[in-house]
């Protein structure tokens, strides 16, 4: 089984929640951690991996033979993200742009377009506590994000179960890390600004028909809007943290909320058991 730990919003605890969940079934099941929140990965600062393989993560970005070259433009008319445009007798190519799809090389009739490796960011494995672990990290001023995660999801086996730390909020990084699985934690605060994040994640995870259940994390906090709110929509509230002091302090010195409060680990099974009921229904 495939779970996403998502949040509309950041610092509402989703990497509390999935590095908890993990480490409460390691000892039931195999278990795998896929840290795809690239952009800023730090489940590994709760897991504390021992990390034995590193791999760069690149994307294939053309580049022209001006020899060859008819100027045609006919790479420009098949590119769907404007990243090459050829002016008179002038390729331009924009890597930043390039999401490395290929379809020029492929289609220019001179074949006047080679491919080059552009580094993207870094891909490490390891095993943690009985986990094993993968994240992925984006290269500083790089701006896109789906091409790493998509190369940590290849490491999902099927016959585990798989938890993945989504990015927060709703823009493609989020929707390239929750395609494909089977059930959506979504992790949020009772605040205005936690119901208005929860209701665009809810929205997007309608989209991809991915089933989902919250957890309120600093439950006593706030209002009770993002419970009236699930209650309307039907999703179901399967977990709330409450808004304590040793929990903060747990999570400021990276202790994940099992090993710092083991009385949290027969929630967590909990969790799994009903989201395990929610999928299989
Ligand atoms: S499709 Fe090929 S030949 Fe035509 S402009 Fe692009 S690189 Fe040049
Ligand atoms: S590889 Fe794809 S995205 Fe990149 S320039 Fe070519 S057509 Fe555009």
């Amino acid at each position: 089984m495939i779970i996403a730990v998502a949040s509309g919003k950041g610092g509402t605890g989703k990497t509390l929640v999935a590095t908890s969940l993990a480490l409460s079934l390691q000892s039931r099941k195999p278990v795998q951690f896929l840290d795809c929140d690239v952009e800023e990965p730090d489940a590994h600062i709760f897991l504390k991996p021992s990390l034995n393989h590193k791999q760069v993560v690149s994307i294939p970005i053309p580049q022209v033979d001006e020899k060859k070259c008819t100027y045609c433009g006919r790479c420009a008319e098949v590119c769907a993200y404007n990243a090459i445009a050829v002016l008179g007798e002038k390729v331009l190519i924009f890597p930043e742009l390039c999401h490395g799809c290929g379809a020029c090389s492929y289609l220019c009739p001179e074949g006047a377009l080679s491919e080059i490796g552009k580094e993207m960011g870094i891909l490490e494995t390891g095993q943690s506590k009985g986990i094993e672990f993968i994240h992925g990290k984006l290269t500083v001023g790089e701006a896109m994000a789906p091409p790493v995660i998509r190369e940590v999801k290849k490491h999902i086996n099927r016959e585990s179960l798989a938890i993945i730390d989504v990015s927060p909020g709703t823009s493609c990084p989020v929707v390239e890390a929750v395609r494909g699985s089977d059930f959506c934690l979504l992790v949020t605060e009772p605040t205005p600004f936690g119901l208005n994040d929860l209701a665009l994640a809810v929205a997007l995870l309608n989209k991809l028909d991915i089933p989902s259940g919250v957890v309120i994390n600093r439950d006593g906090a706030g209002d009770s809007k993002v419970e009236e709110y699930c209650h309307q929509e039907g999703i179901p509230i399967l977990l709330r943290i409450p808004l304590k002091i040793e929990i903060a302090q747990l999570y400021s010195k990276g202790i994940t909320l099992v090993e710092g409060m083991p009385q949290w680990r027969g929630a967590f099974i909990k969790l799994y058991n009903d989201i395990e009921q929610i999928v299989s229904t």
